[in-house]
């Protein structure tokens, strides 16, 4: 029988490792990715109200409301229903978010049939040692590689394209204190939920990029085997 598509879903605050694990995940499993914010901008585009509003609240800070997110995941799911056979499933970036959005992503998930393989996953770190990760972090702006400086290290080469490492502008510990106290309004609830239903599989991100990245395939894997 033809296996279900691999529906994973990833949260994790900022400096959690998350965009990284997202990109191994991505190329191992063959997996197709859903970013709200990267269909935020994509909307953007268009060029039409909600377009400039999406630009409006997205400029403030602010948090695009659920219904006009919903119906952005909704066009992309019905595009890879549509791919048949060919669409293994797909990893979920920074959604759900509000308890609202998780309640309407799982009546999204089975009306399309894809709720027989759902993995959520909170990459878990500490809000110190998030912004003790952040304060040491450079990203490559040519190749979005994200690096981690230690003390002992003094490149500002990027180790994947020799570009030159920058410090993100937003990376400032006030930056930081924000996203995180974002997390907590914006996040906490929806984890609580997932929780309380006992599907939350909570991974350990205090730990190398490996031993996050074999925790999650151990996961996966043994969904697999049942
Ligand atoms: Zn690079």
């Amino acid at each position: 029988m033809e296996k279900s598509p691999l529906i994973l879903i990833l949260l994790g605050k900022s400096g959690s490792g998350k965009g990284t694990q997202v990109n191994l995940l991505k190329d191992k499993l063959g997996l197709d990715f859903l970013g709200t914010g990267a269909l935020l901008r994509e909307r953007k585009k268009i060029g039409d109200f909600s377009a400039n509003k999406i630009a409006e609240v997205i400029d403030k800070g602010g948090i695009v409301p659920p219904p006009v997110v919903f119906k952005l995941w909704m066009d992309k799911f019905e595009a890879f229903k549509n791919k048949g056979d060919e669409f293994k499933g797909v990893i979920l970036d920074g959604s759900p978010r509000k308890l609202l959005e998780a309640k309407l992503l799982d009546d999204s998930l089975g009306w399309f049939n894809w709720d027989k393989r759902v993995k959520i996953l909170l990459i878990d770190i500490s809000d110190e040692e998030a912004i003790n990760r952040i304060a040491k972090r450079k990203i490559c702006p040519k190749c979005g590689n994200i690096a981690i400086i230690s003390d002992s290290e003094d490149s500002n080469k990027c180790s994947v394209c020799g570009g030159e490492l920058i410090i993100r502008p937003e990376d400032t510990v006030e930056g930081t204190q924000k996203r995180l106290e974002w997390f907590r309004e914006e996040v906490v609830e929806t984890v609580n939920h997932y929780e309380s239903m006992g599907r939350l599989i909570k991974i350990n991100g205090e730990q190398s990029v490996e031993n996050v990245f074999n925790d999650i395939m151990k996961e996966i894997e043994k969904d697999d085997n049942n």
